[in-house]
Parts: structure tokens; C-alpha cells; sequence
């Protein structure tokens, strides 16, 4: 059927490898997903363990890398001219010259897997597990990109015309894959780069760049920058010569890019809040482990992580659903990630403001299944919590919190539960755990998120199997999707070469 053809165009990734023996060699055209580590074979839990003896006991993010400090607006403007001088050679290329170069990049992003994990860990806390799978989509973007810019050198009748300067402003959470990202897709379309790292995961963004730089990308035309003072990434936005931005991270943070220009081309991907459906149908053990996972990995801070659990009819008072959610929340082993046995990492800075508020307090009518608790005085150390009885309109209900915190709400039926959370103003992930035909068939008639999830996990966007983006005010601007056929366009634009022959 159509799946079954679905599977002969784009094959199945093979996501064991054995980190003992050399990678298999990508192929120059067509694209394979690249295989996560297998931790179930010896060899590679020994290379975890000799990547984690290297990352030292107390780390937080805000290295300085010296070298890409901007400290002046002279400066900015001279970075800001010579991307877009040598951008241009760049540009004059064609998508398969391109596409050599960023497949390069794909195998030495490969080939630096172990030092990625190794910085991530140091600066964010990232466990193995969750930054093995991270570098396998930086590699995968190259490789797909790679191939994308090849594509646009085949199309009769047209040329597609690169921005010329696209800045990249990408989040702490995913400090590799996410700036890989967008810089190889800006790369591929033909456009020069500037690039600012989030502030706490600036040397995971260096040693990708640097990866970069090595597979023969000119440094004029990636450029990294390290902004001395806000005024300063003001100027970087709003400067006329930026024709593209390309931002992850917080709502608030793209309408204040959008503030300092208004005519700014922005591609954003921005907030979420989140929601698994369970409807009785379901088969309740796989629900209750999904959704631990996709609450708490990462300690919970991704924007497509799983902020509420929504409970339809019978589930809402089915002992066997709470018992298994509440013995797989419990279990997690709570930890730094030196210690290979660490499941759940710490958050990112000491919790403060909103999310300590969402660890510590309870709205009206709600309690705690599971409380959670502040495991040493760094402030970073959480243990996960589970609170029962959000109701439909809270503060929790509504807001987005990233971190370990998981809000179960009830209701009668699964229009209900479509309703509860087609009413969060952001649309990035939605899960559905179902095995009714017509019950999947409402839900992905109605739902209202970009990425929808039906009997699995709602994180871990894979390259091309699933282009990630978001609706309503998840994203923002141009917004297609990361990873998936189209998001070259808009990188660029096509202009007719019909009359010229
Ligand atoms: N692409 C990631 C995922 O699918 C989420 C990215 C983010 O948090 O911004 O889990």
C-alpha cells in the first residue's frame, strides 16, 4: 500500500552502529539517514564511558570564545560586508559543487561525533543518549541539504537566486543539531552566514563550526560572532544587508526581532506547549512510557517536548495507566552526565522565575502525583514532577515551562481533549495514543500542531522521515519545515530565465 511505498523511496535508517569500527561511508547522492550508537553492544557503552571521563565535574555554558568576540559596531559592519563580498563566489556556484562540500561537512560532523558529545555534555548537561541521536541530524542535514542544493540546479526555465547574508540565532537545547542545521540549509541554498551561538553552549556551536570549516566551507563566508552587547545583535538583525534570519527559540524572542525591523524575512520556530493524547483504546503501557519520555528527556527542555498528558474517559481513573506513568516518572534516575547511569540530566541555569514556579506550586484544584525536588544547592538538580488536576484554562494548562514537569489533565471525550488543546496558542508537537481507526482519523482531521505523532513519542524529529516545524504561534515568519523537501525556498527566490534565450 502506500506505505509500503513509502518505505521503497526512502529506506528505513539504520539506527544500530557499532562505534568500534570505522562509519559506513554515506553515499554522494541520494540521502540515508546516518545510525545513532547502539548502547546495547559493549564497545560502545566503553566509548560513552571514555567520553564522559573527559567532562569535567562542574561546567556551565558562557565559555568565551575569544576569537568571535564582536566588541564594537565598526567591527559587526566589517564582519557584516565581508560575508556578503565573499558570500558571492559562494552563491556563483552550483547546487553540486555545493553539495561536495556539505556531504564533506556531513562526514567530519561524523567523524567529531565523540568530541560533540563531549562539549555538549560539559556546557548543557546533555546525557549521551540524548546528544548521540543529536549529532546523527546535524550529519543528516548536511547530507540532505547537500542534496537539496544539487536539486536546485535542475530545474528548466528558472534560477534560483540565494539570500545573500542569512543570520543564524539558534537556542542552547539542541547546541549542535540546530545551528548545523540552519547554517548548512542557508550553505546549501547558496547564502554567506553569520552565525551567534547561544550564550551558554558556545563551544558545541564552535567545534560544529569549526567541522564546517574543515570540510572546506570559507571562513569568510561562515563567520561566527560573539556579540559584546546587546545593542550590538540589534544592529546584526536589523542590518539591511541581512536578507534572511533564521531564529529557534522563544516566542518573545522573534517578536522582539520583529520590533527592531519590521520588513525582517524571518524563519522562526518558537514556543510549544504540547499535549499526548490516551484514549481508552490505546494500549496504555506504551502511552505511560512515551509520555515519561518525551516529558523528561532532556529534562524536558525542548520545544517539542511533552508538557501535558490529556487522559479520555476510562484512562482518566484507570489504575493500571497511573501506575505504570507514575513507576516510569519515579524511576527515571536523576542525574549529572559524567555518570553514564543518568537518564534525566540537570536544567540548564538554577530554575528561577516560571519554571520554579511550575516545580514548587500548585494552581487551584491541582496536586502532585509525583512532587518534584531539588536534588543538591546547584538549583540545577531537579527530580521530576507529575501534577494531577490541571484544569482546562490554568496557568499550566496555557503556559509553556520547559523543564521536568508534567501537567495530566482529563476529558470526557476525545473531541474534548482535541478542544483542550487546540486552545494553547502554539501548534509544534501533538501525540495521539489510539488504536482506533476512527478515533486517529478525527484527531488528524482537527489537531492543530505541525507535528503530529501517532502511538510513539512526540520528540526526536528524524531528517526527511519527519520535516519539523510548527503552526499558530509555533513558528513564525516563512515558516516551512527543518529537514523536509521545501525549506530551500526560502532561503532564496527564483527568477525566470525564459526571456534571456
Ligand atoms: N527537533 C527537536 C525534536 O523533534 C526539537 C527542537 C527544539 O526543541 O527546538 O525533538
Amino acid at each position: 500500500s502506500s506505505l509500503a511505498k513509502l518505505d521503497d523511496e526512502v529506506p528505513p535508517p539504520n539506527r544500530r552502529q557499532n562505534r568500534s569500527l570505522p562509519a559506513e561511508p554515506m553515499p554522494r547522492t541520494g540521502f540515508r539517514n546516518t545510525p545513532d550508537t547502539d548502547p546495547s553492544l559493549p564497545a560502545n557503552r566503553d566509548w560513552g564511558r571514555a567520553i564522559l571521563d573527559r567532562v569535567p565535574t562542574s561546567t556551565l555554558g558562557n565559555a568565551s570564545v575569544e576569537a568571535a568576540t564582536i566588541a564594537d559596531a565598526d567591527t559587526l559592519n566589517t564582519v557584516i560586508a565581508t560575508a556578503v563580498e565573499k558570500g558571492k563566489a559562494w552563491g556563483a556556484m552550483s547546487g553540486a559543487e555545493r553539495a561536495g562540500i556539505l556531504h564533506r561537512a556531513g562526514d567530519v560532523l561524523e567523524a567529531r561525533r565523540a568530541e560533540l558529545l563531549e562539549v555538549m555534555a560539559s556546557e548543557t548537561g546533555k546525557t549521551i543518549d540524548q546528544g548521540d541521536p543529536e549529532v546523527s541530524e546535524a550529519v543528516d542535514f548536511a547530507h540532505y541539504y547537500a542534496e537539496s542544493a544539487r536539486k536546485l540546479d535542475d530545474v528548466d526555465g528558472a534560477t534560483f537566486v540565494p539570500a545573500k547574508l542569512t543570520v543564524v540565532t539558534p537556542p542552547w537545547n539542541f547546541p549542535v543539531a540546530i545551528p548545523a542545521g540552519s547554517t548548512l540549509a542557508a550553505l546549501a541554498a547558496g547564502s554567506a552566514v553569520v552565525i551567534k551561538p547561544a550564550k551558554q553552549a558556545r563551544r558545541s556551536g564552535a567545534v560544529m563550526i569549526e567541522a564546517l570549516w574543515e570540510a572546506g566551507v570559507p571562513r569568510d563566508v561562515l563567520t561566527m560572532v560573539q556579540l559584546g552587547e546587546r545593542e550590538l545583535g540589534q544592529q546584526l538583525i536589523s542590518h539591511p544587508a541581512v536578507d534572511r534570519v533564521i531564529l529557534t527559540g522563544g516566542y518573545e524572542t522573534a517578536e522582539l526581532f520583529r520590533s527592531f525591523r519590521k520588513d525582517l524575512p524571518l524563519l522562526a520556530e518558537t514556543s510549544g506547549k504540547n499535549a499526548i493524547i490516551v484514549t481508552p483504546s490505546a494500549d496504555l503501557d506504551l502511552a505511560a512510557k512515551d509520555v515519561a519520555y518525551s516529558a523528561f528527556g532532556h529534562a524536558g527542555q525542548k520545544c517539542s517536548a511533552a508538557s501535558l498528558v490529556i487522559l479520555v474517559g476510562s484512562v482518566a481513573t484507570s489504575k493500571r495507566f497511573h501506575n505504570q506513568l507514575i513507576d516510569a516518572v519515579t524511576s527515571l534516575k536523576v542525574g549529572y552526565p559524567q555518570d553514564p547511569t543518568s537518564q534525566m540530566g540537570p536544567i540548564i541555569e538554577p530554575a528561577k522565575g516560571k519554571l520554579l514556579n511550575a516545580l514548587t506550586t500548585l494552581g487551584e484544584g491541582e496536586n502532585w502525583a509525583v512532587e518534584p525536588r531539588k536534588l543538591d544547592d546547584t538549583g540545577r538538580l531537579w527530580s521530576p514532577g507529575v501534577r494531577y488536576g490541571v484544569k482546562r484554562g490554568s496557568y499550566f494548562h496555557l503556559t509553556e515551562f520547559f523543564g521536568p514537569v508534567l501537567g495530566v489533565m482529563t476529558a470526557d471525550t476525545l473531541e474534548e481533549a482535541i478542544a483542550i488543546q487546540n486552545q494553547i496558542e502554539y501548534g509544534l508537537t501533538a501525540g495521539l495514543h489510539s488504536l482506533n481507526t476512527d478515533e486517529l482519523g478525527l484527531w488528524l482531521d482537527t489537531i492543530q500542531a505541525g507535528n503530529l505523532y501517532i502511538n510513539r513519542g512526540i520528540t526526536g524529529a528524524i531528517v526527511q522521515r519527519q520535516p519539523f516545524g510548527g503552526w499558530k504561534k509555533s513558528a513564525v515568519g516563512a515558516g516551512t519545515k527543518a529537514g523536509g523537501p521545501n525549506y530551500l525556498a526560502g532561503l532564496g527566490g527564483w527568477t525566470s530565465t525564459e526571456s534571456t534565450r
